[in-house]
């Protein structure tokens, strides 16, 4: 007899990543395409083995649970102070934790005209990070998917009017993946007007180094002012640290509190909170490298624009092709030309996400976009 597993497993999407063909050119999965900063590299080494004689931190040694020097260096590299900061495995972790500590099942409400209780709600628009509706179920909640607006925006009037008294977290992501379209200030400000104070805003700004619009938000700004609101950040990709597994989130010190009581233990592993610490002081060196994928997004836009390709513009460092019934076969095409690119092929909102890499392999990507045979573009 096989074990009883949770219903809600069952209509759980597996999270599906980025596909990695050996040789081939990765941009599925909006990783920075430069190597690790050498002070990083020498930051990760000397955290293998402290040699001293007292040594406490080398890798036979249980990490620092609170992360300490991560949340000193984030404090000084944000100005948001250390007790509105908490370090995750990763932001995708910090998510899950943020739907566990808003969202449990046991918290469903009565409904007057129904013997079911109404099971908490997570709200975000479709498509979004697809992460969303998995944290979502495995805590047992509803995922309420929001669909974006005809030019591939969240859709921040309809998200509103999706709100009920079941809704306990909104999820908003700016620069929103896959899409890349961006939020600006004024509209975050009058969205986070018209929802009710007790509901959760987690502003997942991921790609916020990429974001080169006028009047970005600013997540730290806000979550400082408003105590519903938590911003989300990653170092997985313009830090380049997607392999080492660190995100944070700034927010009110009640809900940091509560986020670390459901955080794994030790789920941030010395190494990573080394090179973390090493990463944010390399801004310097991080710019020109930030520059340069904004400058190739461009380039690749127009050019895919010029191919007769339709792109929504883009603050990531990634674009989008809504390519409908076309994504399979435009990624399958791009793949046996050497390069993987990320579909999502739905009935509804189906299309390709290419991220930006270096020259050479957007070029790549370039040349095997313009020899796709699209009957119509
Ligand atoms: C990549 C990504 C993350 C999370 O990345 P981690 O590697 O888990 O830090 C979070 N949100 C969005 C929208 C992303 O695209």
């Amino acid at each position: 007899m096989s074990v009883q597993l949770r219903s809600a497993l069952a209509e759980l999407p597996a999270y599906a990543p980025g596909r990695n063909v050996p040789g081939a050119i990765k941009l599925a999965s909006n990783e920075l395409s430069f190597p690790p900063l050498p002070a990083v590299a020498d930051a990760i080494a000397g955290a293998v083995a402290d040699s001293s004689a007292t040594a406490q931190s080398g890798v036979n040694r249980y990490p620092d649970n609170g992360a300490a020097a991560l949340l000193q260096k984030l404090s000084e590299a944000t100005g948001v102070p250390t007790g509105n900061l908490i370090a995750g495995c990763g932001s995708v972790a910090l998510c899950q934790q943020l739907v566990q500590i808003v969202a449990g099942a046991e918290d469903a409400l009565p409904q007057p005209d129904s013997p079911d209780p109404q099971l908490p709600e997570v709200v975000f628009g479709w498509r979004s990070f697809e992460a969303y509706p998995i944290v979502t179920q495995i805590a047992g909640a509803t995922p309420v998917r929001v669909p974006l607006t005809a030019d591939h925006q969240l859709d921040l009037d309809a998200m509103a009017q999706a709100v009920t008294p079941a809704t306990r977290l909104i999820f908003l992501c700016s620069p929103n993946n896959p899409t890349g379209t961006a939020l600006s200030a004024p509209a975050v400000e009058a969205f986070l007007d018209s929802v009710p104070s007790d509901v959760l805003v987690v502003l997942d700004e991921a790609y916020r180094e990429f974001n080169r619009a006028d009047n970005v938000p600013d997540g730290a700004a806000l979550a400082l002012a408003r105590p519903n609101v938590v911003a989300l950040r990653t170092l997985s990709k313009a830090y380049g640290l997607a392999g080492l597994r660190v995100g944070y989130a700034i927010a009110a010190p009640d809900v940091i509190a509560a986020l670390s009581k459901v955080a794994i233990p030790f789920a941030l592993n010395t190494l990573a909170q080394a090179a973390a610490v090493a990463a944010l002081g390399q801004c310097d060196e991080l710019q020109p490298r930030w520059d340069e994928v904004v400058a190739e997004r461009k380039r690749v836009t127009d050019a895919l624009l010029a191919q007769g390709y339709q792109v929504p513009p883009s603050q990531a460092n990634f674009v989008w092709l809504p390519l409908e019934d076309d994504s399979a076969r435009f990624s399958a095409h791009c793949e046996q030309a050497g390069v993987t690119v990320r579909g999502f092929s739905h009935a509804n909102g189906g299309g390709v996400r290419v991220t930006i890499g270096r020259p050479d392999e957007n070029d790549a990507f370039l040349t095997a976009a313009a020899s796709f045979d699209r009957k119509e573009r």
